[in-house]
């Protein structure tokens, strides 16, 4: 164990830091290498332990959600690794205004608010991440994104503390946003949403689902569709016409049933992963003229 590792037993007791802890466990693909430390902070008062502790120690840190998004190098993650618990997974909602904490599950939230006659977050029910993760990505689906949803994002960072910012000032496009270009932490949103019938809400999210379970490799790990959409095409539809559907690396294969996705069909490597994705750059180009750009975070020790 390192001398900041000790450090960090005793300054973060309470907050109980892990170490070595396997990436491949907290992430969806079930890929990656080891995590120098996790921690899990149940509010803002630990989190600003935390942060503090990473900029004593001049430790690297991260935000870690569901790790649904994330392609994780094999040997993994030289320092912190951030998950946010307690506080920041609950959520209220009173009279229409919806306030979440970013650790909370994105689909749990949207299934709460359908169930409370809300509408506009039926769109995430599939999404497998976390509120915060949602929001640093724009996630979206079906027509819907978080941009549409969002009335204010919380954030906090160690020189500023908490700071709130309304919609106009989340930079939010095609699965970016401001977040991406700083190093704060997400930490709660206000939503803005409809009221509706709850019925009609509820049916909307069992129609995604069906839907989503139709065409998606729900059951294999995955990081959901690799790359961005370029203009102008579909990807799954691209990469299926370049006959790739099914093509295999070691353990990373293009899914059968979307060609989208690269599903983990046991044992992949991030070295795998990685190598079909360079594979299915070049052939796309080749074949069509299109650049397919990884929309998954891929991260991690070179
Ligand atoms: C089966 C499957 C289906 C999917 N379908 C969709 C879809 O329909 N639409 C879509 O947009 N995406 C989809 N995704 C991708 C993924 O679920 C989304 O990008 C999701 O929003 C990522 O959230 P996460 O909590 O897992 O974030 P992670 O993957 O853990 O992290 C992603 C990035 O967000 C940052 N981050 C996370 N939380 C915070 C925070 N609180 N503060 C600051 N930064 C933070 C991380 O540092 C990282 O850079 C799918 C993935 C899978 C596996």
């Amino acid at each position: 164990m390192e001398a900041w590792q000790k450090k960090a037993e005793l300054a973060l007791s309470e907050i109980r830091p892990q170490f070595q802890v396997l990436m491949s466990e907290l992430t969806t693909f079930k890929i990656g290498g080891p995590l120098d430390m996790l921690v899990e902070p149940r509010d803002i008062k630990e989190l600003g332990s935390v942060l503090q502790f990473c900029r004593d120690e001049k430790l690297a840190w991260m935000v870690l959600g569901l790790g649904s998004n994330l392609l994780v190098r094999d040997k993994g993650i030289r320092g912190v690794g951030i998950r946010l618990a307690g506080e920041f997974e609950s959520c209220e909602i009173n009279e229409g205004r919806v306030y979440a904490g970013a650790g909370m599950k994105l689909a749990d939230l949207a299934k709460q608010t359908a169930g409370q006659g809300l509408s506009g977050l039926e769109f995430a029910c599939g999404i497998p991440g976390t509120v915060g993760g949602a929001v640093y990505m724009n996630a979206g689906a079906y027509d819907g994104e978080m941009a549409g949803v969002l009335e204010k994002v919380q954030s906090f960072d160690a020189d500023q503390g908490s700071v709130w910012y309304d919609q106009p000032d989340l930079n939010m496009g095609y699965r970016l946003s401001r977040f991406q270009k700083s190093s704060q932490v997400i930490t709660a949103v206000c939503l803005d949403l409809k009221p509706t019938e709850k019925e009609s809400a509820e049916a909307k999210i069992a129609q995604l689902t069906c839907q989503r379970e139709s065409k998606q490799p729900l059951e294999m790990p995955s990081a959901g569709s690799v790359f961005r959409r370029p203009a102008g095409y579909y990807v799954g539809p691209l990469i299926e016409q370049a006959g790739l559907k099914g093509f295999t690396i070691g353990g990373a294969q293009v899914s059968t049933k979307h060609a989208g996705f690269i599903v983990n069909v046991g044992g992949a490597t991030s070295q795998d992963v990685l190598e079909l994705i360079r594979y299915i750059q070049k052939d796309v180009k080749q074949k069509f003229e299109v650049e397919l750009i990884p929309e998954i975070k891929i991260i991690g020790e070179e």
